[in-house]
């Protein structure tokens, strides 16, 4: 995510932050989260107050970024922008707190990875709006009582089975981003390829997206790159066959898979006969860990239906055989 606080927001040269919606009607799809968010605006601005806390959790590139940009503009506030990462001491927190004005948004992206230490500061700034931090150490340990504005905390993260019980409870609004439908990320394309100056037909954005793994973020950078292929190859013209050339060409296959994500399938058809082989087997004989296997490369597989996980190991689908171009071995399953 690169969403930088007071960085012109249509991004100059990077291209995320011009393809990025500016509205909340700009956004193609989660209409019922946007639904539920537009009422919850609707009132916090009837009423006068801040927003409630709101939590999205989701795979990544599906738009928690995009909403926590939008919805600061709703409600004509200003947002700023920290990363869970980057927190590694209370005082981390202060300079972000203490910025914060009546009813701005203070935005933390991968808020499971903020340290325990923080997190208890950031309950009472949540709940009471103040926070009571010990400076220094030892004698020259002393408190610091500040009372904040109050102030709407968004909260993004991929695993939100890793957050607290305590922190989770003090999101109001918790929102699930799922993945998008062919048809939403067809328009994403189309809407973006406007924004790009070239023409893209429907039956292009369609194998665009049909490669995109559901994913708004890889719809666009698979468009930027046909339209490099095309600027290049095509005298900027796109149709349907340059647009499976031109991913082709990246290693992206019809179903989206990248070169990485055949390789498992090759190596567990091809060396253990489809399985079912254990994840540190494959990941040996591809010279790779079986932590990114199992991270970056499983996920998409399994909900392809390509691989099951079985608990004698990971077994080649007769789906993954037939798009691998594969027999299938005559094996009780
Ligand atoms: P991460 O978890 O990696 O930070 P994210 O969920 O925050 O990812 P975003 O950065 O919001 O994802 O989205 C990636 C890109 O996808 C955005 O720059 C935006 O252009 C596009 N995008 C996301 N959601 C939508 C949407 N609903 N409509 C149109 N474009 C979208």
């Amino acid at each position: 995510t690169s969403a930088g606080g007071a960085e012109d927001p249509r991004g100059g040269s990077d291209p995320d932050a011009k393809l990025r919606p500016q509205r909340m009607a700009e956004m193609v799809g989660q209409q019922d989260v946007i639904e539920r968010l537009r009422i919850a605006i609707d009132a916090a601005q009837v009423r006068g107050e801040p927003l409630g806390h709101i939590l999205f959790d989701g795979p990544p590139g599906l738009g928690k970024t995009t909403f926590a940009t939008v919805i600061p503009t709703e409600m004509n506030t200003t947002v700023q922008m920290a990363n869970g990462a980057g927190l590694k001491a209370p005082r981390d927190l202060l300079p972000y707190l203490t910025n914060v004005s009546k009813g701005s948004v203070l935005f933390i992206d991968e808020i499971h990875r903020v340290p325990r230490a923080i997190e208890e500061y950031l309950y009472t700034a949540m709940e009471d709006f103040r926070i009571d931090i010990v400076l220094g150490e030892g004698v020259n340990a002393r408190t610091l009582n500040l009372s904040l504005e109050p102030f709407t905390l968004i909260g993004a993260t991929t695993r939100a089975g890793m957050l607290t019980a305590p922190l989770r409870d003090r999101f109001q609004i918790r929102e699930h981003l799922g993945w998008y439908t062919r048809k939403e990320l067809g328009e994403i394309v189309q809407r973006n390829s406007k924004k790009l100056n070239i023409e893209v037909d429907p039956d292009s954005a369609g194998v665009i997206a049909d490669r995109s793994r559901s994913t708004p973020r890889l719809a666009n950078n698979r468009l930027l790159w046909v339209r490099d292929y095309a600027q290049s190859k095509a005298n900027g013209n796109v149709d349907a066959k340059i647009c499976g050339d031109a991913l082709d060409m990246i290693g992206i296959d019809g179903l989206g898979l990248d070169k990485q994500d055949r390789n498992y399938l090759d190596t567990l058809i091809r060396v253990f006969l489809g399985g079912p082989a254990g994840l540190d087997a494959i990941a040996h004989t591809m010279n790779v860990s079986s932590d990114t296997l199992e991270d970056e490369v499983e996920p998409f597989l399994l909900r392809s239906e390509l691989l099951v996980r079985t608990r004698r190991g990971r077994l080649a689908t007769p789906k993954a055989f037939e798009h691998m171009n594969r027999e299938m071995p005559d094996r009780p399953l």
